[in-house]
């Protein structure tokens, strides 16, 4: 390709060239109870009628709606999950419960409130029934036939609930990307060690293994590399080796010790560099082969929101999902905000005000380092490079990466803003 790997790029030319290289996974066949929160391979047909049958939906009885007799004889009990050989006639009655098929002759059910018992006899109190009344017909849920869920579904609670209920075990859905996650550093130690002089704890691995976790993918390795050119190699190769994505932290900035920059340039095909987005301006994309490498800057939060700008997305189009993007809404900015020469993607809490609006306000201090910016933010606000600052109320993009918070919900996160 006839450009530089090292030339700065937009942030959409960047998830271009990731996007040219991401590709949906086969599928596989799992236990339905391991289908949750997986994604449905293909479209998925109801085989059967649910429910199966025309089904009493209160507790009460079964009659003939246009029956005129002002009370009728108790002929039979239908409970659920039985079919009781009941024939209903003019002036009879059977009593049934909720979920009970309703027995033969019947079109109705009078809820066992507007009703009175008298001797052998149901009393209705009830001057009209409607055909069909309290009755769940065959099918209302799902006709056989029908399309019940799209490929590229997510299987929440309710999809597995229909699932269930059409007996389908096991289910067929697209696999998960196997990652391995790799932070490099001689500085960095693990969070249960005390760093020596000049140390600090690892905790990019741990913000990525969770930040992969909530993506869907499946982490089959993770570890930390000194910054030695033979071990990052021989690390990197082995990882590359078995996984469809390799994420790295660390080393790809300018430094002489900066080793995963010249060891992919080495080892794989580097599709760029450089990304025109702060923070998180160093970040490498390369591939060897059908494994993707996607190299993180070192700096806590440049690695977190270069994987929620790029690697979430790519990670879900892997995994299948219909909706790969965290939705990008329009919100005001309570104060003023000061652009960089980048496009910037500043930390902020976004507020429902009540009456239709989305209100931000940005976590403090948005230094790349700083990973209290993001502890209790909801969004990235998207501000455009510029020169001038944005006057509160101007009104910007963002992604809303967590839940919306009400009016009611502090401006700022419930953290310290002295550590700015
Ligand atoms: P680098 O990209 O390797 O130049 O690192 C940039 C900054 O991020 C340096 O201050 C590193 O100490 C810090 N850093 C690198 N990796 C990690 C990590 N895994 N956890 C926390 N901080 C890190
Ligand atoms: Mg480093």
């Amino acid at each position: 390709m006839a450009f530089s790997t090292d030339s700065l790029i937009h942030p959409d030319e960047a998830r271009a060239r990731i996007f040219h290289h991401v590709a949906r996974l086969p599928s596989e066949r799992v236990a339905l109870r391991a289908a949750a929160w997986r994604v449905l391979a293909d479209d998925l047909m109801a085989e059967e009628n649910h429910p199966p049958f025309p089904a009493a939906t209160m507790d009460g009885y079964a009659v003939i709606a246009d029956d005129p007799s002002p009370w009728r004889e108790i002929v039979g009990r239908q409970t659920a999950g039985s079919v009781e050989e009941i024939d209903l006639d003019l002036g009879t009655a059977a009593w049934i419960t909720t979920g009970a098929p309703v027995p033969r002759g019947a079109n109705a059910v009078v809820p066992v409130e507007v009703t009175s018992l008298a001797d052998e006899h149901v009393v209705i109190h009830q001057e009209r029934i409607d055909p069909g009344a309290n009755i769940r017909p065959i099918g209302i849920d799902l006709m056989r036939g029908s399309l019940v869920l799209r490929s590229g579904s997510m299987i929440g609670p309710a999809e597995i609930g229909l699932l269930a209920g059409l007996g389908i075990d096991p289910v067929t859905v697209v696999q998960r990307p196997r990652v391995s996650v790799l932070s490099t550093g001689d500085e960095l130690v693990e969070p249960t060690e005390t760093p020596g002089p000049g140390q600090i704890r690892d905790s990019n691995r741990f913000s990525l293994l969770a930040a992969l976790q909530e993506s869907g993918a499946d982490v089959i390795w993770d570890g930390h590399g000194p910054d030695d050119a033979m071990a990052l190699r021989r690390a990197l190769l082995e990882r590359i080796a078995e996984s469809d994505v390799v994420i790295t932290s660390g080393g790809v900035s300018m430094g002489d010790l900066d080793l995963i920059k010249p060891l992919l340039a080495e080892i794989a095909e580097v599709h760029f560099r450089r990304v025109l987005m702060k923070p998180g301006k160093p970040f490498n994309f390369a591939t060897v082969a059908d494994t993707l490498i996607f190299s993180l800057p070192g700096n806590p939060v440049s690695a977190l929101v270069g994987f929620e700008v790029f690697l979430r997305p790519a990670l879900r189009q892997m995994q299948g999902f219909r909706e790969i993007d965290r939705p990008r809404v329009h919100v005001l900015v309570d104060h003023e905000v000061r652009p960089s020469d980048r496009i910037e993607f500043q930390r902020a809490i976004v507020r429902a005000d009540g009456v239709g609006a989305l209100t931000a306000t940005t976590t403090g201090a948005q230094a790349s380092s700083r990973l209290a910016s993001l502890v209790g933010s909801n969004a990235l606000i998207v501000v455009p490079a510029g020169t001038e600052p944005l006057p509160s109320g101007s009104r910007l993009d963002a992604l809303l990466v967590g839940p919306l918070r009400g009016a009611d919900h502090p401006r700022s996160p419930e953290v310290p803003r002295n550590a700015q």
